[in-house]
């Protein structure tokens, strides 16, 4: 999941909590502890810069589900109109989207 431009992996589940580490794993010593969709607990800063790649493509991809949800427009349509504004690193994600 993604969290503040930080994307993390699940490292162990109990039961309606997760632990989190940040996908820099062996450098970065961040972990996010969540229970249901709340972050209650947070180690470590993180060694490294937010990936704002990867919160530009995250906030594309919400954007067009809401988009698709809210108009007669196909999620094709909306992807293809959301593109037109998009960076080169989208559109390198396009295909994995619409699987
Ligand atoms: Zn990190």
């Amino acid at each position: 999941m993604m969290e503040g431009g930080y994307m993390y992996t699940v490292q162990r589940r109990i039961g309606d909590g997760v632990h989190w580490q940040c996908e820099e794993g062996g450098t970065c010593k961040s972990r996010l502890h969540t229970n249901g969709t709340e972050i209650v607990n947070r180690t470590s800063e993180h060694t490294h810069p937010p990936d704002e790649q990867a919160v530009i493509c995250c906030e594309t991809k919400v954007g067009i589900k809401k988009k698709a949800r809210e108009s007669q427009d196909s999620a094709h349509h909306i992807v293809g109109e959301t593109l037109q504004t998009a960076s080169g690193v989208l559109v390198l994600n396009y295909p994995s989207w619409t699987a």
